[in-house]
């Protein structure tokens, strides 16, 4: 298939940007690194009267030290990029993990972080790993920018907070506290498929050894990525064992995510996947903590 017609434009700055989304607004496509964006629109899924290029956006293609610990992210910085990075692992452990596994060496050479959150499939790694590391993204329009939430950025199935004029330009991520350890896991039928379900987990402990706080995203599990809320509220104040991590899982798994089912997985399957990744990434991620604490 061949996309349906459109214009065309490949600005030199984002100001330039900005100004042709202000001026196409829902009629226009901002294309990043094409890899969801093409298969769309050659789908005809998509008709934008207006692509506008964000390729030439040297600007929003940078990894620098915030402040605090933070690490700040362009949102054109291709996953490629990321996965060399060196430092990736100390700012961002889950994101560190998850990049090999989003898709192919060939298709992340070309996508990019910014395109990833902002197109919210589902069954994408990057949206859980920045919901469960609490990153901020910035969002730039003609008139001004605002900061959201990654808990507040995901609205629904493909849908976010991004209005037809505005442009994700800048992903923060903060480093993990001490004494925080975190696992990435997820089942694919084969290496760089989509997951079938996946889990992006973290934990905190106390001196003690005490478990003080944990988050649990899962992905592929539904319509947007799930924070388990339930589930990690198990485990907060208590000793981590085998048994605890049981009980996360089978809350997690029947009480908090609703799959509808595929054709790769029905819902009791992805129940069942879900009971084994929370266990497994449990476990992996309060070791981690413990070696962090030692
Ligand atoms: C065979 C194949 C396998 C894949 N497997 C996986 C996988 O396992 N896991 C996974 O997560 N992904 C996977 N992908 C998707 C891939 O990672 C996508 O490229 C990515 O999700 C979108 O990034 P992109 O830079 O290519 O964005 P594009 O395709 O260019 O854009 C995607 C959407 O985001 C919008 N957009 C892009 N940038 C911005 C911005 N800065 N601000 C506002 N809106 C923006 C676009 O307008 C478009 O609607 C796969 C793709 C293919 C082709």
């Amino acid at each position: 298939m061949k996309p349906a017609p459109f214009e065309y434009e490949a600005p030199e700055s984002l100001d330039a940007a900005l100004e042709l989304m202000q001026e196409h607004g829902s009629e226009a496509k901002l294309l990043a690194g094409g890899q969801s964006l093409i298969p769309v629109m050659n789908f005809r899924l998509a008709q934008p009267a207006m692509l506008v290029d964000l390729n030439r956006l040297a600007e929003l293609d940078f990894i620098r030290p915030g402040e605090n610990g933070s690490v700040r992210i362009g949102a054109m910085t291709r996953m490629t990029r990321l996965e060399r990075y060196a430092e990736l692992e100390r700012y961002s452990p889950l994101l560190a993990e998850a990049i090999p596994f989003i898709a192919h060496p060939q298709i992340r050479n070309r996508s990019t972080l910014g395109g990833s959150l902002s197109h919210a499939d589902p069954a994408a790694e990057a949206p859980a790993v920045c919901l469960a590391e609490g990153a901020r993204f910035r969002l730039a329009r003609a008139s001004g920018e605002r900061w959201v939430a990654a808990n507040d950025f995901f609205q629904g199935l493909f849908e976010t907070v991004l209005e037809p004029e505005e442009i994700l330009v800048e992903i923060e991520l903060e480093s993990p506290p001490v004494r925080t350890g975190s696992s990435f896991q997820e089942i694919a039928r084969r290496q760089g498929d989509y997951a079938l379900a996946g889990v992006a987990a973290s934990v905190r402990l106390r001196d003690d050894g005490v478990i003080d706080a944990a988050r649990l995203i899962f992905f592929s599990v539904g319509d947007q990525p799930v924070d388990a809320t339930a589930a990690a509220g198990l485990l907060a104040g208590e000793t981590p064992s085998a048994a605890l991590y049981e009980a996360a899982a089978i809350e997690a798994a029947e009480k908090e995510i609703d799959p509808v089912g595929t054709i790769h997985a029905t819902p009791d399957f992805t129940r069942h996947l879900v009971g084994v990744l929370t266990r497994r990434a449990l476990a992996l991620a309060v070791t981690r903590a413990q070696e962090a604490s030692a």
